[in-house]
């Protein structure tokens, strides 16, 4: 039987609290609502302790605080003075090296960056003395998806682990050296030449607006549901404007996908509003397609299977059905059509 994980108890900023045995000090403070600015942290990678924001002092000492596991009567201060100006000193020196057209980028609201840089009171006359920075990379577009704009990489290494640990891929890596490096993928091909699949994980998690998505997400609200695409069956939620759906996002609660998603559960909802979508059965007549009603086609399809038997009728089921469904269509084949002529378009 496994072993509960102990419940260790240090004290941080003067607060005692608790937290399960192997934690890292970076999550403990969060889970307390005591904040630590973080940019190359992700809960569902491991830590790296790359960007140095999330520094904290220990019995005199700068630690990284997502790399520092807790332990039984630590005492951890997040606020000094010394942390502070060390965090703002780290945080100039991303800033220094990103391209800070906010106006126009993609990330908006959500960038990380931001967000911390404002947390930490970044001053307008730093950023004055920081603002040259402009690699003027070229913008990878080649992705239908979404694009990359090294310019606005700040070398967290977020899509990199992702695409490693959590996709399996190894798609990205980084390249060159010292002020020099970016991210890119093997060879240094564009994303559409790569063995990116464009599932989009590296994407979600990008804390800036360096890796984003092509499509403008406005939707005014969410509906969970669950994608059609297969039989895996993820959680997720559709971003809604109007009556079209325009953002589709992972359920981070469903213990199927635990948040992940592949191509075409993320990016492949365009077919919904399509105006080609077929939404009422077409019969062929004197050669052209004509719109039919359901029980009319229905009823075609029952008379042309009852002048059929054995092997020349044969089935494939599609793993956009329940297995129920699947089941059922086995069972009419054999059954009823009397063959066993059956297969499922996850063999094609
Ligand atoms: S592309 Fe985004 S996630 Fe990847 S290293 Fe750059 S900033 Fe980090
Ligand atoms: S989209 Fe998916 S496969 Fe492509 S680089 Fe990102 S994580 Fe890797
Ligand atoms: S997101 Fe991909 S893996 Fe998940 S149910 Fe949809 S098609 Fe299947």
């Amino acid at each position: 039987m496994s072993q509960e994980p102990k419940e260790i108890r240090l004290t941080i900023d003067g607060q005692e609290v608790t937290a399960r045995e192997g934690t890292s000090v970076l999550d403990a403070a969060m889970a307390n609502d005591i904040y630590i600015p973080h940019q190359c942290h992700h809960p569902d990678l491991k830590p790296v302790g790359a960007c140095r924001l999330c520094g904290v002092e220990i019995d005199g000492r700068m630690v990284t605080s997502c790399t520092t596991v807790v332990q039984e009567g630590l005492d951890v201060k997040t606020n000094s003075q010394k942390i502070h100006q060390a965090r703002k000193t780290a945080m100039e020196l991303l800033i220094a090296d990103h391209h800070m057209d906010c106006l126009a980028c993609a990330a908006a609201n959500d960038c990380a960056l931001l967000k911390d840089s404002a947390y930490l009171g970044i001053e307008p006359e730093q950023l004055q003395r920081l603002r040259p920075s402009n690699k003027g990379l070229p913008i990878d577009t080649s992705n239908p998806f979404f694009q990359f704009d090294p310019n606005k990489c700040i070398i967290c290494g977020i899509c990199v682990r992702t695409c490693d640990e959590i996709v399996g891929r190894g798609t990205l890596a980084f390249i060159d050296r010292g002020f020099d490096t970016v991210i890119g993928t093997f060879g240094n091909k564009s994303f559409i030449e790569s063995t990116c699949e464009s599932c989009g994980e590296c994407v979600v998690r990008c804390p800036v607006g360096a890796l984003a998505p092509k499509r403008p997400k406005f939707a005014a609200r969410e509906v969970q549901t669950t994608c059609v695409y297969c039989g895996v069956g993820c959680g997720i939620y559709l971003g809604v404007s109007g009556d079209k759906v325009v953002d589709v996002r992972g359920d981070r609660e469903r213990p199927t996908n635990e948040g992940s998603l592949c191509v075409k559960g993320r990016y492949g909802f365009n077919f919904i509003n399509h105006s080609d979508r077929l939404t009422k059965p077409l019969i062929k007549q004197n050669g052209e397609f004509v719109e039919a009603e359901w029980e009319e086609a229905l009823e075609l399809v029952a008379s042309k299977f009852a002048e059929t038997k054995g092997d020349e009728f044969a089935a494939l089921a599609s793993a956009k059905c329940t297995n129920e469904e699947n089941y059922l269509i086995q069972k009419f084949t054999r059954a009823v059509m009397a063959t066993n002529t059956v297969d499922h378009c996850a063999r094609l």
